[in-house]
């Protein structure tokens, strides 16, 4: 099962592409997660990436297709996997087209997330992340059990610096620019699926599972 997460930035892609991953055994791959832990370890790649990112601009496509084809090419992909913000323009999406084909592989299904822009400025102010293991938060719509703290591993929760309101701006526009097309690429393909992303986290859950196991 190799699955797609399409939505903004904040559509709610990865709380998603989380529960879609522990309920079928598949990775979760995102190249946020990817590029955060690599400005975590200060390496090469973290620090070029990050130039990028605090400006809510995207990572050049040399950089993050390299990444996302070598952590597809591991073991734990051979089953499937969740990819959760890659790709985000059309020639990352031809790349790992053409990586799949190669294989006589492909995507199974596209599944966009849903969310007005409004919505989304609201969310991204109240996101908290651990930049330890990756979890994520809502201050108000999915609190940890204790304010400021991961439940999963203790470490503290941050506001993420490209989570503030001017950032977000820009991260809207480029998702407008170069990742909205990606829409229509994944309904050619007629792999596309879209869910109301404005739901509840386990409706819109609900949703995607239903979509994946063929009941609508
Ligand atoms: P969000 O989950 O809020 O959409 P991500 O964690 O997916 O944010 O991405 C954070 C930032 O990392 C992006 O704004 C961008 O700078 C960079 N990034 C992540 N994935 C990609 C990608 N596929 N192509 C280019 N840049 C990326
Ligand atoms: P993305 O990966 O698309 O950037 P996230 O999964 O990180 O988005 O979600 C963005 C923010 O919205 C997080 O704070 C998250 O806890 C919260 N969130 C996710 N899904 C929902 C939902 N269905 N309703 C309300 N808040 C949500
Ligand atoms: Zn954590």
């Amino acid at each position: 099962m190799k699955i797609i997460m399409l939505g903004a930035p904040g559509a709610g892609k990865g709380t998603q592409a989380k529960m879609i991953a522990e309920k079928y055994g598949v990775p979760h791959v995102s190249t946020g997660d990817i590029f955060r832990a690599n400005i975590k370890d200060g390496t090469q790649l973290g620090m070029e990436a990050k130039k990028y990112m605090d400006q809510g601009l995207l990572v050049p496509d040399e950089l993050t297709v390299k990444i996302l084809l070598d952590r597809v090419a591991k073991e734990d992909c051979k089953r499937g996997y969740v990819l959760d913000g890659f790709p985000r323009t059309i020639p990352q999406a031809e790349v790992l087209d053409k990586a799949l084909t190669e294989l006589g592989d492909k995507i199974d299904y596209a599944i966009d997330v849903d969310v007005p822009d409004e919505n989304i400025v609201r969310r991204m102010g109240g996101r908290r992340a651990c930049l330890s293991c990756g979890a994520t938060y809502h201050i108000e719509h999915i609190p940890p059990k204790a304010e400021g703290i991961c439940d999963a591993c203790g470490k503290e929760l941050v506001l993420r610096d490209d989570d503030k309101p001017e950032t977000v701006q820009n991260r809207l526009s480029v998702y407008h620019e170069q990742t909205q097309p990606l829409i229509d690429f994944y309904g050619a393909k007629g792999v596309l699926k879209t869910v109301d992303g404005t739901k509840d986290m386990k409706d819109v859950f609900g949703a995607i599972v239903d979509i994946l196991e063929g009941a609508v």
